[in-house]
């Protein structure tokens, strides 16, 4: 119903599945009939995700979005039919940029799992009301999104001191983090979103999971060497 609630996932899953091109529709900026002012957040979301198309080497030109009423029909079939010639002249998904496909698959499914932390960091400037277009270029810059891809940070559950009090893997929205009673707690890297939950979580009295940013993320403790012996239980 809303422009607003074009999530950036929904556009990465749409390229994801091979469309060549997204085109957003929205009511006029400052027309909503809401307080919530949806239709900015769905052009900030759109800013964003242009600067990373660009950082991921895709033409941030086949994510559109225009804005218009519902009486004006003729903007619509303007923007649409304009932006599917623009869309065809660029070819194929990958192919206009020269990245294969496998390649294009693994970067969109890198960036799609960031989509929770991406959002995060970026929640002051997505919820933010530009005045004009002349200031949507300066929304997201091309250092910002180069700075913001190099610090992304890592977890990681030092084995020595994890107590294995299961608080971490309950709270993780994924389930990416490997547990049980008595065992030392991993990270599977592969299915974490950075979102930080467990590291806030973690009782500041064990402080075991470990905010990594720039640096490679330890092996995790091999599976035989994880079961917690307490004492009183040692035999
Ligand atoms: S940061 Fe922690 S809680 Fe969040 S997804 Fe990764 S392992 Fe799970
Ligand atoms: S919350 Fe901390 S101590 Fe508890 S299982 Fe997770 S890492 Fe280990």
């Amino acid at each position: 119903m809303c422009s607003g609630r074009v999530d950036m996932a929904f556009v990465l899953r749409a390229f994801s599945k091979g469309m060549d091109g997204v085109f957003i529709g929205g009511c006029r900026l400052n027309e909503c009939n809401y307080v919530t002012h949806g239709n900015y957040h769905a052009l900030n979301m759109v800013l964003l995700l242009k600067k990373i198309m660009e950082h991921i080497g895709l033409n941030p030109e086949r994510l559109s979005i225009e804005f218009m009423s519902g009486a004006e029909a003729n903007l619509f079939v303007e923007g649409v039919n304009g932006f599917v010639k623009k869309v065809k002249e660029m070819g194929p998904l990958g192919q206009g940029e020269g990245v294969g496909q496998e390649e294009l698959k693994s970067r969109l499914a890198d960036i799609s799992k960031l989509v929770p932390y991406l959002k995060l960091v970026n929640q002051e400037k997505l919820a933010s009301r530009l005045e004009n277009p002349e200031e949507y270029d300066g929304l997201f810059t091309k250092e910002e999104i180069d700075t913001l891809f190099r610090e992304i940070p890592s977890y990681y559950i030092d084995p020595d001191k994890c107590q294995a009090c299961m608080i971490c893997a309950k709270k993780c929205p994924v389930e990416a983090i490997e547990g049980g009673k008595n065992r030392i707690h991993v990270i599977e890297q592969d299915k974490c979103i950075k979102c930080g939950t467990c590291f806030e979580a973690c009782p500041p009295r064990f402080g075991a999971v470990t905010k990594i940013s720039g640096e490679p993320v330890p092996p995790p403790i091999p599976e035989e060497k994880r079961a917690i012996v307490r004492k009183g239980k040692e035999k």
